[in-house]
């Protein structure tokens, strides 16, 4: 067996001890006799593994306890919206656009009500975080809405905008769970966990309870209503109980390594030793300002789609996948989660340095 550095944005690596416990539990999960994709989800051992589930995120982000979690299926998209359904009492949202998945997502808020684009870096492909110190906010916005890390772009808020008093809903897909998030700042955050958590197959929200309502668009699917799934805690329908197992065994994966701050810690110092690269490489660059960065989406350019195509070439046959950039911006794209290693990043630099002298 041999396993790659795999570079993915989503679905990405996972910690291969996870993957171990996974295989070695398949057929008996703790004595049960079954495998967790065989079991009832209303049985007494499922009940353990949700259970513990959120046990363990709550306490890895320290969820205040007027904070939920929910395990919602449908990933990202299903929340931009969910999002508009369950929060737009006045039918107004600002949305701050710093990428794609911002821009779909106020696209989606589009069909339920009013959407103001309150700032945007379109105007440099996305390349950096607009200032969002002083945002023209609607006094009737239902809420002001951000994409945290913006994965196709490798952006990031390093610091949260000033909502003048309004709910901050985050869709934190691509920095989920890769350094703390200050959970009272938010109204909502949510992730889909495909990138940085899980498998595949689920979205995870955590809501605020004053946010939990009754009076919310009438025309919601009640898969997509946050108070039915918040009071049947997740079990309203079959879960996606795999990827919650999953997810679980990676909570306790950050739990024994440190938790977050040791994550964000190895987080950091995996970034610098690319960007320092970048930054000094006369092939290579980032494309993204350096106060705006990703600690987990690098992407970078030669400059010369050949050249690009080349070293893609290349770094595949030598067990660097995944490394091509979004199909909307070209060049590679290194995505160096919680589970890259340290010697993966510098594996990756070390070829590049080759690349770079051979060329
Ligand atoms: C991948 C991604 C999404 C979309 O997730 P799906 O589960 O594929 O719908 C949304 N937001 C961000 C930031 C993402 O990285």
């Amino acid at each position: 067996m041999s396993r790659v550095y795999n570079f993915s944005a989503g679905p990405a690596m996972l910690p291969e001890e996870v993957l171990k416990t996974a295989a070695a539990e398949m057929l008996d999960y703790h004595g049960s006799g079954q495998s967790v994709m065989e079991m009832s989800h209303r049985s007494a051992v499922f009940e353990g593994i949700i259970t513990q589930a959120e046990a363990d995120i709550r306490e890895l982000l320290s969820v205040p306890d007027n904070y939920k979690v929910l395990f919602m299926q449908g990933g990202g998209n299903q929340q931009f919206a969910a999002v508009p359904l369950n929060l737009m009492r006045n039918g107004v949202a600002d949305y701050i656009l710093t990428g794609q998945w911002a821009k779909k997502a106020a696209k989606e808020a589009e069909k339920y009500g009013k959407v103001n684009i309150i700032a945007s870096s379109a105007d440099k492909t996305f390349s950096y975080i607009p200032d969002c110190s002083d945002l023209p906010v609607d006094p009737m916005a239902d809420y002001v809405y951000i994409c945290e890390n913006n994965t196709i772009y490798g952006t990031k808020y390093h610091q949260l905008p000033d909502t003048k008093g309004k709910t901050l809903v985050a869709d934190v897909s691509s920095c989920f769970l890769s350094e703390k998030h200050d959970v009272e700042k938010y109204g909502i955050l949510w992730g889909g966990v495909q990138k940085n958590v899980g498998p595949a197959g689920c979205a995870i929200v955590i809501i605020r309870d004053d946010l939990l309502r009754e009076d919310i668009n009438p025309m919601t699917p009640v898969m997509m209503n946050y108070k039915v799934t918040a009071d049947n805690r997740s079990l309203y329908n079959t879960p996606p109980c795999y990827t919650i197992y999953i997810c679980g065994l990676v909570f306790q994966w950050l739990k024994k390594m440190g938790g977050l701050d040791e994550m964000k810690r190895r987080n950091e110092e995996k970034a610098a030793l690319l960007y320092n690269y970048l930054d000094s490489s006369a092939m290579f660059s980032s494309t993204v300002e350096p106060g705006s960065r990703s600690l987990m989406n690098v992407p970078f350019v030669t400059g010369n789609k050949d050249l690009d195509a080349e070293f893609i070439k290349k770094a595949t046959e030598s067990g660097f996948v995944n490394l091509k950039g979004h199909r909307t911006v070209g060049g590679m794209r290194a995505s160096i989660y919680n589970a890259m290693p340290m010697e993966g990043v510098k594996a990756l630099v070390e070829f590049m340095k080759d690349f770079e002298a051979a060329h």
